[in-house]
């Protein structure tokens, strides 16, 4: 009688089905960020909200006013530069 209820269980890092005893196991770099990015999915939809009320108080203008400083400050040469 199996005392476990499967011989596989799924890898924390990539999801990957992996034998128990398997001690060893190189996570494929794809897979993993598959696993990673599909368990944040939500929090991936909810920042781009949450951003952009952040982005709207004056903490968050100041923010983005001094991102765009410092990046002009750190790259001189591009700093009339503007990307969308
Ligand atoms: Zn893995």
């Amino acid at each position: 009688m199996n005392v476990f209820p499967s011989r596989y269980m799924p890898c924390p890092d990539c999801g990957a089905s992996l034998e128990r005893r398997e001690k060893s196991h190189d996570c494929e770099p794809e897979r993993r960020l598959d696993f990673v990015l599909f368990q944040l999915r939500d929090d991936v939809a909810g920042f781009e909200g949450e951003l952009a009320v952040y982005l709207a108080t004056p903490r968050g203008r100041f923010e983005v006013f001094y991102a765009e400083r410092e990046r002009a400050r750190r790259a001189p040469e591009s700093a009339g530069e503007t990307r969308s």
